[in-house]
């Protein structure tokens, strides 16, 4: 899985090493949670993407599930947002997804099963003012997922989308206490989700519970986004 160092994607790789699987953690920076393949890797570079799965397959074997979590924002309103705000958003949200898929396909057509799991948000089909780039690369994600889900599901490799609404995390923590407020009074649950709401939502997708789900977008939001 991607960005495992730290917020949603650590709650990720902590839930799959409680569950006993062998979890490989990639991200630019180190840090990945005790128990897991600690890998550097930046999405952006599709040489750093093919250096981490033949490090992670050496080590551990096919991947047969691949959680790409690993994302960034750069907010800003329509007509202050650069050619590299936009181009850094969906070179890592969208791009990188996408290498990332490519790649770990080719070792789920031999296993013949695999789940890949595509952290989006629920921004992605809601829109969200001062977020073009971010939701245009999460939204992509459902075209990317269901087209997958059609390609390779007669191998028995699904595709989804867990699209969490505002989590705690650093990436979050940047809004003003304004913008909290805000977001919460809008939440029928009424508040943050957790990043364990998240991770136990991408376990089921890629247990044995889910055998039958691809395709498919999952919201973890509070009721945030109802109507998707
Ligand atoms: P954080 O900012 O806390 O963590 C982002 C992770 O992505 C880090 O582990 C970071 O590691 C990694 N990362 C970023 N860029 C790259 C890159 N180019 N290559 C490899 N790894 C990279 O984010 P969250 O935990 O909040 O978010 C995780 C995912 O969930 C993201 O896709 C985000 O868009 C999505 N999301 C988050 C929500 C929230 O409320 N927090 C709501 C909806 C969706 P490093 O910097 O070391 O590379």
């Amino acid at each position: 899985m991607t960005g495992g160092n730290r917020g949603i994607g650590r709650a990720i790789a902590e839930a799959y090493v409680a569950n006993g699987d062998r979890v490989a953690v990639t991200t630019r920076s180190g840090g990945a949670p005790t128990g897991t393949l600690d890998v550097r890797c930046d999405i952006t570079d599709a040489e750093q993407v093919e250096a981490a799965f033949a490090q992670i397959e050496e080590a551990h074997g096919p991947v047969e599930v691949l959680v790409a979590n690993a994302g960034i924002t750069a907010d800003t309103l329509l007509l202050r947002m650069s050619d590299d705000d936009w181009s850094s958003v969906i070179d890592t949200n969208l791009t990188g997804s996408f290498r990332l898929a490519k790649r770990a396909s080719k070792g789920m057509l031999r296993l013949r099963r695999g789940r890949i799991v595509f952290i989006s948000s629920v921004v992605g089909l809601l829109g969200s003012a001062g977020q073009v780039n971010y939701a245009a690369s999460k939204s992509g994600l459902v075209g990317m997922a269901r087209s997958i889900a059609r390609e390779l599901g007669s191998r028995s490799i699904t595709a989804n989308v867990v699209a969490p609404g505002f989590i705690e995390t650093d990436m979050t923590g940047v809004l003003t206490d304004e913008q909290k407020a805000a977001i919460k009074a809008q939440v029928p649950l009424g508040r943050y989700g957790s990043v364990e709401d998240i991770a136990e939502t991408v376990l089921w997708l890629t247990g044995p519970g889910a055998t039958y789900v691809t395709g498919a977008v999952i919201p973890v939001d509070g009721g945030l986004g109802m109507g998707h």
